[in-house]
């Protein structure tokens, strides 16, 4: 990271502790350290690196709503050790049954966790799409994070879906109903997002990244016009899958949408000059370096997404 760079970041890190403390006083459990960024919605934090051994795939937010009949989980962790400090945090707070576990897409980070939760016997709700793309993937997946997470690859289970939603879903946690709906491809092809009726709270998890530099594992084209529909959405709050809840709704979605119409634009560009990918890779999106963290981890690979994707237009 250069000076400028760094310079940057700390005043973007004060502004973002600023926002933050203004909207979500830290509350200590046993367990994992979550927020409480509205009456009953309970969010922790990941950290912002990629998976492995010492942080346990905590990398992503995740956290639980508490109803007046029984309490739904929305996206169980990226280890099971991680699901089961999430499950003692519930814990910690209520003893109303955890009925219902909401995985917002198959990305390890956000699902692994799901077996800790095994002894609740909760109604697991994902994406009509959730169940092949686990199908597909968890091979890989498992194989992949057993080494990460420094795990056997018996302990990692790949969640069995329940419920899926196709378009629309209200969930009723007894006095509270939880909105849970399916996009078109967009970060994935079976993004979910969840939206709390009682407090106005969106949920959007990997719709929305925020300081980490976002992931295209979907569509790039799909991702913006999804996100133009998120901001039609009128939320006190906005929990993304990755950096703080923001109170600044759709604003929250500005840093996001920028980076994503750089590629799309650069990307246009060099197919137009006949450019190749090596060229494409080597160049887009490099003003928007100091913008995020973890970019060169993910940048060349969005670039190549978003290449093969716009190259048939
Ligand atoms: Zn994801």
């Amino acid at each position: 990271m250069t000076g400028m760079a760094r310079v940057a970041w700390a005043a973007v890190i004060a502004l973002t502790l600023v926002a933050e403390l203004a909207v979500s006083p830290r509350v200590m459990a046993s367990g994992l350290p979550v927020d409480e960024v509205a009456q009953g919605v309970f969010v922790h934090r990941g950290v912002h690196e990629d998976a492995s051994n010492a942080n346990l795939g905590d990398i992503a937010n995740i956290g639980f709503i508490v109803g007046g009949k029984a309490v739904a989980v929305i996206d169980p962790g990226g280890s099971p050790r991680v699901g089961g400090l999430l499950r003692e945090t519930v814990r910690s707070f209520t003893d109303k049954p955890i009925r219902y576990l909401i995985l917002t897409h198959a990305h390890p980070y956000h699902v692994f966790g799901a077996s800790a939760f095994a002894a609740d016997k909760p109604r697991i709700f994902g994406h009509a799409k959730l169940p092949s793309a686990i199908a597909r993937r968890s091979a890989y997946y498992i194989s992949t994070f057993t080494g990460i997470l420094g795990v056997e690859a018996k302990a990692l289970k790949p969640p069995a879906v329940t419920d899926t939603v196709s378009d629309r879903l209200e969930l009723d946690l007894g006095g509270r109903t939880l909105v849970l709906r399916a996009h078109p491809t967009a970060h994935t092809d079976h993004d979910l997002t969840v939206f709390d009726t009682q407090t106005q709270t969106l949920w959007a998890s990997d719709l929305l990244f925020r300081e980490r530099i976002p992931v295209v594992d979907g569509s790039i084209k799909g991702w913006l016009r999804v996100g133009e529909h998120l901001s039609t959405i009128s939320a006190q709050r906005v929990v993304p899958g990755h950096g703080p809840v923001s109170a600044d709704w759709p604003e929250a979605l500005a840093d996001q949408r920028r980076y994503l119409e750089i590629l799309v634009r650069d990307v246009r560009a060099v197919l137009k000059a006949n450019g190749t990918l090596e060229s494409a890779v080597a160049t887009v999106g490099e003003e928007e370096r100091p913008h995020w963290l973890l970019f060169d981890d993910y940048n060349k690979r969005n670039v190549t997404a978003s290449f093969v994707e716009l190259e048939w237009e």
